[in-house]
C-alpha cells in the first residue's frame, strides 16, 4: 500500500461556526485542526486545538500554520499580507489569497465579474461629494451606496432614492473609508451557488440556492432554487470563471440576483457559506467535507441533492431542541455562540421528499422557533 499521512492536519484562520462545521466534517476523515480566534470562546475549539490570537498577526497566523498540511480561512476579512508570505515559504494556503484580496474590495469585485463577461448593476467609485455627482449621474437615482470594504448582513449601506440628501449619505460613511455606488436592483430573487475546485482542477456546483433575507441577514434558503434548473447553467458558468482566473482550489461562493431570467451578480465569498448549511444533510457531500478534501488535493464528492431542504437561521435565540427536533426531516446545530439580538447562533435543515411535503414540515419548523430579534 502506498505510504500517506494518516492524520492531515488543517489550520484554520478564524474558529467562529463555519471552523467548527469544518471540523465536524474533516475529523471523520481522519484530519486534526488548529484554529485561529481573537475570542477564547470560540465554538470551533469543540472540534481542534484553539490559538487565541489576532487573524492580521502574522506571529500568530505562522504560529497556527507551523506544521500544517493546509492552511484555509473561514472569514474573508483576513488579510492577504499575512497570508502571503506563507504561500511564498510553500505553505499550501487555499483558496488563493488573490481571491481573498478580490472578495474584500466590492469595486474589485465588481470589476473582476465585468472582466470575465459576468452581468453585473452598474456601478461607479465613490470617494467624496463631488465623486458622488458623477456617479449618481452614470447610475442613475436608484441605487445603494455600500462602503467598499468591511460592510457584512446589509451593515455599512444606504438605499439612495429622490429624496436623499447625497452629500449626506457621503457624509455618513465615507469615515468608513472608500464607497461604491451600485445600482438598485429591483430584483424577483436572491440566489446563491457554492462551487468547490480541487487541486487538479475539477469543478462540481450545488445547485442553485433560493435566499430569503430580513434586516440585511439570511434568514432562510431553500435548496434546490424553486423553479432554478434553467438558470443553473449560467450560474455555473460564471462561478467557474472566476475559479479559473484564479486557479482557485477550495469552496467559492457567489451571491446572485435573479431579474426575470437574468442574473446579476452581486459578491462572492472565498469559503464555505451560510447558503450552503443545507448541504449537511440535503447533499450527498456537503459544502464543509469537499472543501477539507480540496484543499487536502483529495477527490471531490458528489454535490447532488437528497431531495429538498429548507435551512432556518436561529438568531437572537436558541429554540428547545426538543420542539425543533420534533418536526420530521429536521436537524439542529447551535454554535456554542451567547446569543445576542441579531447573532446567528445556531441553525436547522430540513430535509423533505418533495416540495409540498417540505412546505409542512417547515411551518410546523416555524411554529417551534422562538420569535426572533433580528
Ligand atoms: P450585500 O452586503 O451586498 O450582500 O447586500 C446586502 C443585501 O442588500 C442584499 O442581500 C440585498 O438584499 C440588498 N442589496 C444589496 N445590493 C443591492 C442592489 N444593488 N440592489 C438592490 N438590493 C441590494
Amino acid at each position: 500500500m502506498p505510504t500517506h499521512d494518516p492524520k492531515p492536519v488543517v489550520a484554520v484562520l478564524g474558529g467562529g461556526q463555519l471552523g467548527r462545521m469544518l471540523g465536524l466534517a474533516g475529523v471523520p476523515m481522519g484530519v486534526s485542526f488548529r484554529f485561529l480566534d481573537p475570542s477564547p470562546g470560540a465554538g470551533a475549539a469543540a472540534v481542534g486545538a484553539l490559538v487565541v490570537g489576532t487573524l492580521g498577526d502574522p506571529e500568530a497566523v505562522a504560529a497556527v500554520a507551523a506544521g500544517a498540511d493546509a492552511v484555509t480561512y473561514e472569514w474573508e476579512g483576513v488579510p492577504a499580507s499575512v497570508v502571503r508570505p506563507l504561500v511564498a515559504a510553500g505553505v499550501a494556503v487555499w483558496p488563493p489569497p488573490d481571491a481573498l484580496e478580490a472578495s474584500q474590495d466590492r469595486l474589485a469585485e465588481k470589476q473582476l465579474f465585468e472582466s470575465l463577461g459576468i452581468p453585473v448593476s452598474a456601478f461607479a467609485p465613490v470617494d467624496d461629494a463631488p465623486s458622488m455627482a458623477t456617479a449618481h449621474g452614470a447610475v442613475g437615482p436608484r441605487a445603494v451606496l455600500k462602503t467598499r470594504r468591511g460592510g457584512y448582513d446589509g451593515k455599512g449601506q444606504i438605499v439612495i432614492d429622490e429624496s436623499t440628501d447625497l452629500d449626506q449619505a457621503v457624509g455618513l460613511l465615507v469615515p468608513a473609508g472608500p464607497l461604491i455606488l451600485e445600482q438598485f436592483v429591483d430584483f424577483d430573487r436572491e440566489l446563491s451557488i457554492i462551487a468547490v475546485r480541487s487541486r487538479s482542477g475539477e469543478i462540481r456546483c450545488w445547485p442553485l440556492v433560493e435566499n430569503r433575507h430580513r434586516g440585511g441577514i439570511l434568514r432562510t434558503s431553500i435548496a434546490p432554487a424553486p423553479d432554478s434548473a434553467r438558470l443553473q447553467a449560467a450560474a455555473e458558468q460564471a462561478i467557474g470563471a472566476i475559479m479559473e482566473r484564479f486557479d482557485y482550489v477550495g469552496v467559492l461562493t457567489l451571491e446572485l440576483f435573479q431579474v426575470g431570467d437574468r442574473l446579476l451578480a452581486n459578491e462572492m465569498a472565498p469559503r464555505v457559506h451560510n447558503s450552503g448549511h443545507w448541504t449537511i444533510e440535503g447533499a450527498v457531500t456537503s459544502q464543509f467535507e469537499n472543501h477539507i478534501r480540496a484543499i487536502l488535493g483529495w477527490p471531490l464528492g458528489s454535490t447532488d441533492p437528497i431531495g429538498v431542504s429548507a435551512m432556518v437561521n436561529c438568531i437572537g435565540a436558541l429554540p428547545d431542541p426538543a420542539t425543533v427536533l420534533d418536526v420530521p426531516g429536521a436537524h439542529l446545530h447551535q454554535y456554542a455562540k451567547t446569543p445576542r439580538p441579531g447573532r446567528k447562533v445556531g441553525h436547522v435543515t430540513v430535509v423533505a421528499d418533495d416540495a409540498a411535503d417540505l412546505e409542512n414540515r417547515l411551518s410546523r419548523l416555524r411554529a417551534a422557533l422562538p420569535a426572533d430579534e433580528g
